[in-house]
């Protein structure tokens, strides 16, 4: 059976955020598609493209901007997907409720309740697989509360208070109210019938313990009446097996599955994390690989790009090939020093981006790329505003086919993800 329409429309405030949603989704038998970037470009998102699937989720960049930029933002995503006729939606924050100190959530949950003329939602911020978990309203990493962790140190959203209810308190004038742990493993019953009866009593929002994936699967079978959820993506661990009960989701749905994409394939890796070190050290013991160079950029780009494609079209049809800025740490400093941060990572991403064109124009329709921001510059040079998410290659990194036309393969791996045989195994996956 397939549903005509999303059963649910997600909005996620990070690309990651929005990825990992995502993997929650597909693991639970749901078909999804991620829109990427939404509302920046003229691209008209067309609803039938997203008909035949289970979950829309859009994924914008509203964590670290102002409180009115996230509204607007995140309305005119809801808007968007309430014209789908979801039924549910859901606003994906991060498990540690970063937030900025103007505070985000809690204006984005206010503006989203009104915008569906609902009374309440639950705060649910727990990721029990991650090690965050919510405990009489605290939210610990580990056994650390959130501001004794690292993410008390976070450069954009430095967070220096682990209560959940005191965080949303500081973001919204609605009231705010605890559902304990104590409530929520005696199981869906009673957290429902605490919910119903915290709305009547005039709460806006339910901030819900939870210290395991049980628990958290309650809070979605839980909310199943309201229309509004919100959370980490385990808030959403309950959906599929809320909409199978309900006959809306078949057993055995085959959410991972992506259509069949032809074409060679390549590796583009702008990434200086650790992990991809690693992962590009290992792909050039065995494989052929060229490296972009910051300082040759700056000097002559459109000669690097040339020599580029030259070394590594006639191998495309033979083998997949790697092309790389990926450097030491030190490289990556001796470059800015030379260059400059911005000028020096800007250079990179344009060639990437240039690099990815030709690659596509020239046949290739399976693009592995390393590092966020690089592949936000590819997916966007691609022109690519919409994925169908497919099967898990490691933790957080699902293979994923564009909607748009050409039909192309991508893999967007964050710089820290991934074992060092990342690339080999993502391409094994789609032999
Ligand atoms: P990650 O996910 O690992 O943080 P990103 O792609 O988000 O990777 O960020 C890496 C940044 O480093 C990009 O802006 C990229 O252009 C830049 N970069 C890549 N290689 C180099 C290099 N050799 N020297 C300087 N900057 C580089």
């Amino acid at each position: 059976m397939e549903n005509s329409t999303p059963l649910l429309g997600a909005i996620a405030d990070d690309y990651t955020g929005a990825t990992d949603l995502a993997n929650t989704l597909v693991s639970g038998g749901m078909k999804t598609n991620l829109i990427v970037g939404f509302g920046e470009d003229s691209r008209v998102y067309d609803h039938s493209e997203m008909q035949n699937v289970d979950a829309v989720i859009i994924a914008l960049k509203t964590r670290s901007v102002s409180a009115a930029d996230a509204i607007e933002q995140s309305l005119r995503a809801l808007a968007w997907l309430k014209k789908l006729n979801c039924r549910h939606f859901f606003f994906k924050y991060c498990s540690t409720f970063d937030s900025t100190p103007a505070g985000n959530i809690g204006p984005v949950c206010d503006a989203m309740l009104d915008y569906l003329d609902e009374k309440m939602t639950v705060v649910a911020p727990a990721f029990p697989d991650n090690a965050r978990t919510v405990y009489q309203g605290n939210l610990f990493v580990g056994e650390s509360l959130l501001n004794e962790s690292s993410m008390k140190n976070h450069p954009l959203t430095p967070m220096t208070d682990s209560n959940v209810l005191r965080l949303m308190r500081g973001q919204t004038t609605r009231d705010v109210a605890l559902v304990s742990h104590e409530v929520v493993s005696r199981g869906v019953e009673v957290t429902s019938e605490k919910l119903d009866a915290l709305e009547a009593q005039g709460v806006s929002y339910a901030v819900m313990d939870s210290i395991n994936n049980d628990d958290a699967a309650n809070v979605g079978l839980a909310s199943s009446g309201r229309r509004l959820l919100t959370g980490s993506s385990s808030a959403a661990l309950g959906l599929p097996k809320l909409y199978t009960r309900e006959g809306l989701l078949p057993e055995a749905n085959l959410a991972s599955e992506l259509p069949e994409v032809e074409g060679d394939s390549v590796v583009l890796s702008g990434s200086c994390s650790l992990a991809t070190n690693q992962q590009v050290e290992n792909w050039l013991k065995s494989r052929p690989g060229i490296k972009v160079d910051p300082l040759e950029l700056s000097a002559d780009f459109g000669g690097v790009i040339r020599r580029v494609l030259e070394w590594a079209k006639p191998r495309l049809s033979a083998q997949p090939v790697l092309i790389y800025a990926t450097s030491s740490p030190e490289a990556v400093k001796e470059s800015q020093a030379q260059l400059g941060v911005h000028e020096a990572g800007d250079l990179v991403e344009r060639a990437l981006a240039a690099i990815a064109i030709e690659l596509r124009d020239a046949g290739v329709r399976k693009f592995i790329v390393a590092g966020g921001e690089t592949s936000g510059f590819v997916v966007k040079s691609l022109q690519i505003s919409a994925l169908r998410v497919g099967p898990m290659i490691d933790p957080g990194v699902p293979w994923t086919a564009s909607i748009d036309q050409p039909a192309i393969a991508l893999a967007l791996k964050s710089g820290n993800f991934g074992a060092p045989d990342f690339f080999e195994k993502a391409l094994e996956m789609i032999k």
